[in-house]
């Protein structure tokens, strides 16, 4: 009997996926908050879900190691995209990446063209893009998390991150100077899943998209 998997990280992604599980008739058979098990039964006897980390679901899909997956736009556009089909957006973990500097930064100064700018972030390729047409000189800085710490200790003059209340950045005196992108998270499909257990698989992009609308 064939059976699909799906690829899921902990936290907000889990908790926002579930009213939309819900709709495609699939029940966890336990959080993974709670459980330390990284791959968790459903209701149903053909779908289980795999917990990774959010940076590492497009590559579980990517390879087939999942079918489906749910994953931020920031991740998706880190990994590429490749092997992958991204046929929903599910508005959900929604945020915003944007440059943010310390209160009494210069930024305009900085990035006008001749400048020159250190961006510690987690983002390398967004945060390229992002500075590529400015004609500035760009010292990337790649960092695994806590990015507003690096302009407070002269790591960086300014940062590449996502936002969404902007507590944390108030928190540190930072201040957001630009916003690059609207972020939230897509569903994505292996390639060869989708042509190989379409059968299995429609339904629940039926359901999530009607779910979504
Ligand atoms: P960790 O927090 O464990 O280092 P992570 O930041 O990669 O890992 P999450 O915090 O669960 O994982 O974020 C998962 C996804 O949720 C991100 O890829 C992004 O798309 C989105 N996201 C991140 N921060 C926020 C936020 N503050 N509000 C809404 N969505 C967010
Ligand atoms: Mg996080």
């Amino acid at each position: 009997m064939s059976s699909i998997t799906i690829a899921l990280s902990k936290g907000r992604i889990f908790e926002e996926t579930l009213p939309l599980l819900a709709a495609a008739g699939i029940e966890p058979a336990e959080n993974p908050e709670r459980s330390r098990k990284l791959i968790i039964g459903t209701n149903r006897p053909d779908v289980r879900l795999v917990i990774v980390r959010a940076t590492d679901t497009p590559t579980y899909v990517q390879h087939g190691a999942a079918d489906l997956g749910i994953a931020g736009r920031d991740v998706l556009l880190e990994h590429g995209g490749t092997g992958l089909y991204q046929p929903l957006d599910l508005r959900i973990a929604r945020c915003r990446m944007c440059v943010a500097t310390p209160a009494g930064f210069d930024y305009a100064a900085a990035v006008r063209p001749g400048g020159r700018i250190r961006v510690a972030t987690k983002y390398i390729k967004s945060a390229r893009q992002h500075f590529a047409g400015k004609g500035v000189h760009l010292d990337l800085i790649k960092l695994y998390g806590s990015m507003e710490l690096a302009p407070l200790v002269g790591l960086a003059d300014a940062i590449v991150d996502l936002v969404s209340s902007g507590g944390t950045l108030r928190a540190n005196n930072l201040v957001e100077v630009e916003e690059i992108l609207h972020i939230s998270s897509r569903l994505i499909v292996n390639q060869a899943s989708m042509k190989m257990k379409r059968e299995l698989i429609q339904p629940v992009l039926d359901a999530f998209s009607g779910a979504v609308a």
